[in-house]
C-alpha cells in the first residue's frame, strides 16, 4: 500500500475522535466498490489533489466508473449521513467538502428554487461574533448560520412531539387507554387472595 499523507491524517483524527458509520478507503477498491453498491443512498467524499474534497452521491459516475482511473485515485470517506461525513471531513481536514457538479447539478445549489433566500438583519455584536465563530471554525458564516437555524428548529420539533405526547398521557390517566380492565381485574383479585391468607 502506498503511504498517502491525507489516508494517515484521517486515521490519526479518527483515533482521537471516533466517529460512528463512517468508513474510509485508500488502495482498497474491492472494499470501497462493496460499500457504494451496497449503500446506493449514501456519500461519499473523494480527497483529490491538493487535498481539496469533493462531495458525491454513491451514485455519481465520477466515484462509481471503475473503469476510469479517476474513480480510484484518491482516499474516499463514505458515509450514509451527509452532516455527520462532512462535518468530519472538515475537522480532520481543515477543509470545506465542495458539492460534486456532476451528481449535486440542480440540488443543493443557490437559486434553483429548493433554496430560498432570507435577509436577516443581525445587531453589529451578533454578526461580529459569528465572524469571529466562522473564522474560528474556518467555514463560511452563511454555513453556521444556517446549521444553527436547523439545530433549533429539530430541537423545537422534538420539544413539540414530547409535548403532545406528555398532553397525551396526562388526559388519558386512569382511562381504558391507560389501565387494562383485565389485568386490572387479575391483578385486583390477586391482591384480595393474598390478604386473605393468613
Ligand atoms: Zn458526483
Amino acid at each position: 500500500m502506498k503511504p498517502s499523507p491525507a489516508f494517515n491524517t484521517l486515521n490519526r483524527f479518527l483515533k482521537r475522535h471516533p466517529v460512528e458509520d463512517v468508513e474510509r478507503f485508500w488502495e482498497d477498491e474491492a472494499g470501497y466498490r462493496d460499500w457504494v453498491t451496497n449503500k446506493p443512498d449514501g456519500y461519499v467524499i473523494n480527497v483529490v489533489r491538493d487535498g481539496k474534497l469533493v462531495l458525491h452521491k454513491a451514485t455519481c459516475g465520477t466515484v462509481t466508473d471503475f473503469s476510469q482511473q479517476m474513480t480510484v485515485f484518491g482516499v474516499k470517506v463514505c458515509s450514509k449521513d451527509r452532516a455527520n461525513l462532512e462535518s468530519l471531513c472538515r475537522a480532520a481536514f481543515k477543509r470545506e467538502p465542495e458539492s460534486c457538479g456532476r451528481c449535486f447539478s440542480e440540488d443543493d445549489r443557490p437559486g434553483n428554487g429548493r433554496t430560498k433566500n432570507f435577509h436577516l438583519p443581525l445587531p453589529a455584536q451578533v454578526y461580529s461574533l459569528l465572524r469571529d465563530e466562522a473564522s474560528r471554525a474556518n467555514r463560511p458564516a452563511t454555513v453556521l448560520a444556517r446549521q444553527a437555524i436547523e439545530d433549533w428548529l429539530r430541537q423545537r420539533r422534538k420539544a413539540a412531539t414530547h409535548d403532545a405526547i406528555a398532553a397525551y398521557v396526562a388526559e388519558m390517566a386512569g382511562t381504558g387507554a391507560d389501565l387494562d380492565p383485565a389485568f386490572e381485574a387479575a391483578s385486583l383479585e390477586y391482591l384480595a387472595e393474598s390478604e386473605r391468607r393468613p
